[in-house]
């Protein structure tokens, strides 16, 4: 099972389907739960899950906190 976000465009509510991949491939058309509107939007998908590699991991440098004499100016 994969949780799909979409916003639906005309009562501007977000909702949550849950399908299989395979419904979700045949072009399974997910409505609106608020007002059964079809005109909705992919919002996302809890498959799209992107780990950004946000740890900086600096090479040893002088400037650190244990730093010699003559670094940093
Ligand atoms: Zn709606």
């Amino acid at each position: 099972m994969v949780t799909y976000g979409y916003l639906c465009l005309d009562c501007e509510q977000e909702f949550e389907i849950r399908m299989e991949m395979a419904d979700y491939a045949k072009g399974f058309p997910p409505q609106c739960p608020h007002c059964h509107s079809e005109h909705v939007v992919r919002t996302f998908s809890s498959f799209n899950v992107l780990t950004s590699q946000s740890s900086r991991s600096a090479p040893q440098s002088c400037c650190g906190p244990s730093r010699g004499p003559g670094c940093c100016g």
